[in-house]
């Protein structure tokens, strides 16, 4: 085959590969319902780096908080501890077939960060564990709140996360050794599952407006899809004052003072949603203090929205992991799960530690308190 006819080639199997996704999703569209379960099994899952020592006091303060359906058996805690770099490497893969099986069988799960590596490096070509997550459990909303009550600002981002240029991040082609080109995938249904579950928040949370997020002026066919569908959900909800923004745009507005509190809830590709939702995490204290959620309607993994920190480890700064990130994601689960007076609980302890009352400061430079004295003191708050 010439170079040409093997990437047509290539360029005709993606297209079918997306159509066969689009005629999925078309046909598969309801939630589960936790309620009407009789056990939720919350897998727990460490990953590389400080991820294991931010999981464990997190797996004890869920089971803490939980303990009278963790005894009764309506709730199971499964610790998961194959998904690490050293494992992914071995078998060649994002997630290995038996840790994917372990992860499936799970309604919810908690997740550290895992290590995703560079080209060139030690382990190998393997895609973040994250997106191959996302992907495989078709975790298509990835939801993190922002709140910094001082300046006015409490956001609510609903990023696309299974689309956009993460959907053929490692299938671009390189063409000749001058030209290589990336693919970036939006689809009408994959974008009116987001809108839809970020009006629906809207609605019920009193927000009353809702900011979609691209660059339809350049970017024309896949952001000017994303634009016009968002816009077309929100004609379904009265009351709620649609506006649209460029992403440059809306990335200046987050930090200019007399703009940043009119905004409520966002919806965003994947690509834009990434970036912004760091830089809000940034605003409200680092990406160590935010959380999470990544939901599909079979399954719902939550994470810190940091990353695994080697350098802490290599460092010799283990100690000082802060595990506040990924305790923010447990409370979304145990909110996602039905266990709100749980999830209220843990964020008012939560909030008075690090913020309102904040006698002891975690600094990721080995300055201030250990991660077990944190865990003390917000023990303290809590039980
Ligand atoms: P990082 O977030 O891991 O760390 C950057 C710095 O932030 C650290 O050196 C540390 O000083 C500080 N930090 C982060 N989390 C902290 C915590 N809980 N407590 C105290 N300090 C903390 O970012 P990076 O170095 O760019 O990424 C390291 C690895 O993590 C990479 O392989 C990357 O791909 C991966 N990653 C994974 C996820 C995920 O699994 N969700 C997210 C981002 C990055």
């Amino acid at each position: 085959m010439t170079q040409t006819a093997d990437y047509k080639k290539r360029i005709e199997d993606i297209v079918t590969a997306q159509l066969a996704r689009v005629e999925n999703m078309k046909a598969d569209h309801e939630f589960d319902d936790f309620q009407s379960l009789d056990k939720i099994v919350i897998g727990c899952i460490g990953g590389d780096g400080i991820g294991p020592l931010i999981m464990e006091p997190t797996y004890d303060l869920l089971e803490k908080l939980l303990e009278k359906d963790v005894k009764s058996g309506k709730i199971e805690l499964r610790m998961i501890d194959g998904l690490t770099i050293e494992n992914r490497s071995a078998a060649g893969q994002a997630i290995p077939d038996d840790v994917l099986a372990e992860i499936k069988a799970c309604n919810v799960l908690l997740k550290g960060p895992t290590t995703t590596p560079r080209k060139g490096d030690k382990w190998g070509n393997i895609e973040s564990a994250n997106v191959a997550m996302r992907k495989k459990l078709d975790l298509f909303a990835n939801v993190r709140p922002v709140a910094i009550p001082e300046i006015g600002v409490d956001w609510t981002f609903f990023r696309e996360n299974t689309e956009c240029l993460y959907a053929l991040g490692s299938d671009g082609i390189d063409v000749t050794d001058d030209l290589a080109i990336d693919f970036r995938v939006i689809t009408t249904q994959g974008t009116e599952r987001i809108a839809k579950m970020a009006f629906d928040y809207a609605k019920a949370n009193g927000k009353d407006r809702v900011s979609i997020v691209t660059k339809a002026n350049i970017v024309k066919k896949t952001d000017g899809k994303f634009l016009e569908v968002c816009k077309r959900i929100g004609e379904n909800y009265p009351g709620i004052t649609v506006d649209d923004w460029y992403i440059d745009i809306a990335t200046a507005k987050l930090v200019d003072p007399n703009k940043r509190s009119d905004f409520q809830v966002f919806i965003l590709p994947n690509l834009y949603g990434d970036i912004i939702t760091d830089e809000a995490a940034q605003l409200q204290g680092g990406v160590g203090t935010a959380g999470s959620a990544n939901i599909g309607q079979h399954h719902a993994m939550f994470e810190a929205i940091h990353g695994s920190a080697p350098r802490m480890i290599t460092e010799g700064r283990s100690d000082y992991a802060n595990p506040s990130s990924i305790m923010r994601a447990a409370a979304m689960l145990l909110s996602h799960i039905g266990y709100q007076a749980e999830c209220d609980r843990l964020n008012e302890a939560l909030d008075i530690c690090l913020d309102k009352e904040k006698k002891i400061v975690i600094d990721s430079r080995g300055n201030g308190a250990t991660r077990d004295e944190f865990v003390e003191y917000l023990y303290s708050k809590l039980f």
